[in-house]
């Protein structure tokens, strides 16, 4: 048989990631709910020390949530560590891994474009996965002006997936597409010439794939300055845990801000760090400090004690800037 030139095109090509190793449902699940807000290559050590952590889904299940917080702390969207575990326990307790699309679209956390990509990954199913980078290489295979953010055109390029996926091969399908948008069909500079694609790209022929897909709403940032102290004792760094009813990070430790210190003698500037949740970029300064007495709600937390605890990534990336040493903590995570 002959292969089709997008199948040899992947397999000549693709990266050899660690979730591509296996067809088990449990680590590509890990994988994919990781890669939804997170680059490749930041997910790759994380998703080797979960799995080796909670190598199946039983370790995760009986797992305290503290603790899977704490594997998860650094890659943010923390509420995806949270669905994780309340799923791996519905798991368990229907006695495994859903096989089907709509069980495994029922799982917390999991959406259409993430059950379809375990559906079709790990069990075969004719599923289309549809995330940024294939809305992308869609809208200029088919040369889609409308808005992408839009429910219609979204709609439209959903349907075009399910009738272009491969039947027989739908989980190689899916990833040639997710890799051919992340390594050759890139937003700014796409690499027509070396896409296995080209020849039916209606974008290319029309010479207007650089001005697809079209986005109207674009992001509107809130930019925030704020002061992070870093308070020690010996070797020990003072840290506030947030109200296990807080919204948002609940229970996670951080470092504290100098408006919830005004007794606080700020020293010296230690670092700048750029931070960026959702829609808002925070940029902030991390001030050495000290203080005569700790208010109700502080604590001293030992320095080897940070990789084991939940720590905000914003902390976290704060006390891996160059000027603290490995040994402080997270950098070496
Ligand atoms: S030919 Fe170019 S624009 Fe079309 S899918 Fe390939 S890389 Fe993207």
């Amino acid at each position: 048989m002959v292969a089709l030139p997008w199948l040899r095109w992947y397999k000549r090509e693709r990266r050899e990631l660690p979730w591509r190793k296996t067809k088990d449902p449990y680590p590509i699940w890990i994988s994919e709910i990781m890669l939804q807000q997170t680059r490749v290559a930041a997910a790759i050590p994380y998703y080797e020390r979960f799995l080796e952590r909670f190598p199946n889904v039983e370790a995760l299940a009986a797992a305290a949530e503290e603790e899977v917080l704490a594997q998860w702390s650094g890659l943010g969207y923390y509420s995806r560590a949270r669905n994780l575990l309340r799923a791996a326990r519905l798991i368990v307790q229907s006695g495994g891994f859903p096989r089907d699309y709509d069980s495994i679209r029922t799982l917390p956390g999991v959406g259409d474009y993430t059950a379809a990509a375990i559906a079709s990954i790990a069990f075969g199913l004719p599923r289309a996965a549809l995330d940024g980078n294939v809305i992308r290489v869609l809208a200029r295979l088919l040369d889609e002006r409308g808005d992408i953010g839009s429910a219609k055109t979204r709609k439209r390029l959903a349907q075009a997936a399910e009738r272009l996926l491969d039947r027989k091969r739908p989980g190689e399908f899916n990833q040639a597409l997710m890799e051919l948008g992340a390594t050759i069909c890139l937003p700014r500079e796409p690499q027509c010439p070396r896409c296995p694609f080209a020849a039916m790209c209606q974008a290319r022929r029309s010479g207007v794939e650089r001005q697809l897909p079209v986005k109207r709403r674009a992001v509107q940032w809130v930019r925030v300055a704020k002061t992070l102290l870093v308070i020690r004792k010996g070797d020990r760094i003072l840290l506030r845990q947030r109200d296990a009813a807080s919204s948002q990070m609940a229970g996670f430790w951080e470092l504290p801000e100098a408006e919830l210190l005004p007794r606080a003698v700020l020293g010296e500037r230690l670092a700048t760090v750029a931070h960026t949740i959702t829609n808002h970029r925070y940029r902030l300064s991390i001030v050495s400090a000290t203080l005569r007495r700790v208010p109700r709600g502080f604590s001293w937390i030992e320095k080897e004690e940070l990789s084991r605890i939940p720590l905000s990534t914003a902390s976290r990336k704060a006390l891996a800037s160059p000027h603290f040493s490995p040994a402080t903590c997270c950098g070496a995570r």
